[in-house]
Parts: C-alpha cells; sequence; structure tokens
C-alpha cells in the first residue's frame, strides 16, 4: 500500500480561511475584531521564527495582533503584571506566553495566571480539567490540529484504536483526551513503555510526538493505518546541509500505512492555524456569540 499523503498546509490554509470569513463577519455585525496577545521572553531564535509567523498569520486574518518582547532578566513580577494588565484588556481576546521561558520564571505559575478564557494555547489547569472531564475548554493547538485532520480523513474515529507517543502536556497527554473524546480505544505510550513495536502495530492510529528523528520504522506500522508525525528534527544531512524530519521514518512508514503526514508541511502549519481558530472561538464565547462550526474540538 501506498499511502495517502495529508497536505497539512492545504487543510491549514483552508482553516484559515473559514477562520478570516468568520472574522469580517465580526466586524460587519458586530463591530468586533478579535485581538491576539503574544508575549515573548528572552531571544531564543526558534521562538522569535515562530512569534513573527504567528503575528504574520493573525493579521492576515483580519485580527489585531500584539506582540511584548520583554528582557530575558525580566521579573516574574514585571511578567505577571503584563498577563494581568492583558487579562484585562477588552481588546486582547487571546494571550500567548511563548514556551519555553528563562529558567528563573515558574512555567505553571505564569500560565495558570492567564485568564482561562483567554488562554488560546488551553495550558491552564482549568482548561486542563474541563478537556478532561469533556467539558467546553480552549483546547491546545497542536493536537487541535492532528484532531482536525483525522476527522477530516475519517469522518468517525469512533472505536478505532489509537496509540499516541510521548506524555508531554502540551502534545501526548492532551491529543490522548481528544481522541478519547472521538470514542477512540487509547494507548499512550512513553520511554518507559515495553515492547513499544507490539504497541504500535496494533494501532489504527499512530500519533508520535517524541522528539526522536525518524525513530518510527515503517514494519512498526500495522497495514492501512493513519500515521500523524508531530515531531519536528532538524538533522544534519551526507552533504552537511540540514534538512527537517519528523518522528516516523517517512519512507518506509508511507509503504504501509493508509495515509500520513509529512513533514514539513502536515501538523506543522496547523498549529498556528488552530491557535488563530481558537482566539476566533475565545471571542465568540467572550461576546456570547454563536461559535464557528468545525473549528473546535
Ligand atoms: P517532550 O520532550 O515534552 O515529550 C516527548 C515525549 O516522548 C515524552 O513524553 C517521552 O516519554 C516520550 N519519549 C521519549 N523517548 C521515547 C522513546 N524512546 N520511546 C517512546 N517515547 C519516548 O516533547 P513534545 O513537546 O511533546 O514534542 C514532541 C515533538 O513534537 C518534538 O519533536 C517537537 O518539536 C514536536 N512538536 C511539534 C509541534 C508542531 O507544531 N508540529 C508542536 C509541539 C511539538
Amino acid at each position: 500500500m501506498t499511502a495517502q499523503v495529508i497536505d497539512g498546509k492545504a487543510f491549514a490554509a483552508e482553516v484559515r480561511g473559514k477562520v478570516a470569513e468568520h472574522v469580517a463577519r465580526l466586524k460587519e455585525k458586530h463591530d468586533l475584531v478579535p485581538g491576539l496577545a503574544v508575549v515573548l521572553v528572552g531571544e531564543d531564535p526558534a521562538s522569535e521564527v515562530y512569534v513573527r509567523s504567528k503575528g504574520k498569520q493573525t493579521t492576515e486574518v483580519g485580527m489585531k495582533s500584539v506582540e511584548h518582547k520583554l528582557d530575558a532578566d525580566t521579573s516574574e513580577a514585571d511578567l505577571l503584571a503584563l498577563i494581568d494588565q492583558l487579562n484585562k484588556d477588552d481588546s486582547i481576546n487571546g494571550i500567548l506566553v511563548q514556551l519555553p521561558l528563562p529558567g528563573h520564571l515558574d512555567e505553571d505559575l505564569v500560565i495558570n495566571s492567564i485568564d482561562p478564557a483567554k488562554d488560546v494555547d488551553g495550558f491552564h489547569i482549568s482548561n486542563v480539567g474541563l478537556l478532561g472531564t469533556g467539558q467546553k475548554s480552549m483546547v491546545p493547538c497542536t493536537p487541535l490540529g492532528c484532531l482536525m485532520m483525522l476527522r477530516e480523513h475519517h469522518g468517525s474515529l469512533s472505536g478505532m484504536n489509537a496509540v499516541v507517543i510521548g506524555r508531554s502536556n502540551i502534545v501526548g497527554k492532551p491529543m490522548a483526551q481528544l481522541l478519547l473524546g472521538d470514542s477512540c480505544t487509547v494507548t499512550i505510550a512513553h520511554s518507559r513503555t515495553k515492547d513499544l513495536a507490539d504497541v504500535v502495530r496494533r494501532a489504527d492510529i499512530v500519533v508520535a510526538a517524541v522528539g526522536r528523528p525518524e525513530m518510527v520504522p515503517g514494519d512498526w506500522i500495522k497495514e492501512g493505518a493513519t500515521v500523524i508525525d508531530v515531531g519536528i528534527n532538524r538533522i544534519e544531512k551526507d552533504d552537511g546541509k540540514t534538512k527537517l524530519v519528523g518522528d516516523v521514518d517517512y519512507a518506509s512508514c508511507a509503504e504501509r500505512a493508509g495515509a500520513i503526514t509529512p513533514v514539513p508541511g502536515g501538523v506543522g502549519p496547523m498549529t498556528i492555524a488552530c491557535l488563530l481558530a481558537n482566539t476566533l472561538t475565545a471571542t465568540c464565547r467572550a461576546n456570547g456569540l454563536e461559535e464557528p462550526e468545525g473549528l473546535t474540538a
């Protein structure tokens, strides 16, 4: 079998298009412009690239984008004061604090100081609890993007065996909750899992979120399974240049899978599209308006 390629780039463009249409309607009917504030502390080059890209795409869909760049030695009190100010600002509907934060800042404390209704990353403990109990919440962007692609490809996921490799708070755990919510039978595998190959071979859906280049070989994949590759790893090629690869060995997995996401061009573009979708959802909820269909879990 040669897998169908799930084109995350094209799907993300579709999601952004839907968001832009809805944003235009909000402006026309309610004179509302959703606002997203991104807070970046320090000068991590990868984070700066993400933040720039987020800002550009936010304005492209017609939203207001605000960036707060703070020095690496910013005190926790100053950062919390900024978040408090953004929590109270009615023109801001979404707040994202770019992670990782410099070591002297308590990430949990900072994330949990964001108003949960504006927590468009879905990392606030209230949103984690709401998601875990099947209630309306803000859903972390990367797993939400994976779920959207799976629903688009399969329609119903009910009764499917799903294996999530990785148990991080930002990808693995919320991904497992979302798949449970869609009635999959879910296994979370991690660094201590025994016979990982065996576990993965039982999966109709494999979500790899490990951070180890090309770790999953094709012979772990059940014939016809759907493979969602969250990993983004930069590796050096023989010629000394670098390239991005995922957590699965794309060539061999694509030979057995029914469908697979490429890296780059799979999960990555969906993450920012879902950030915009979450900002729109937060705006609608804050104003008591109907939420857009198909853009939340
Ligand atoms: P993380 O380091 O927080 O978690 C990695 C998980 O993998 C851990 O739970 C660990 O138990 C598990 N693991 C490690 N070694 C393992 C092994 N040998 N076998 C099985 N499990 C193992 O990483 P994360 O933040 O969840 O990110 C995972 C990957 O996804 C990274 O490559 C990251 O760059 C990428 N990522 C991509 C996006 C995107 O937008 N596409 C977003 C977030 C993360």
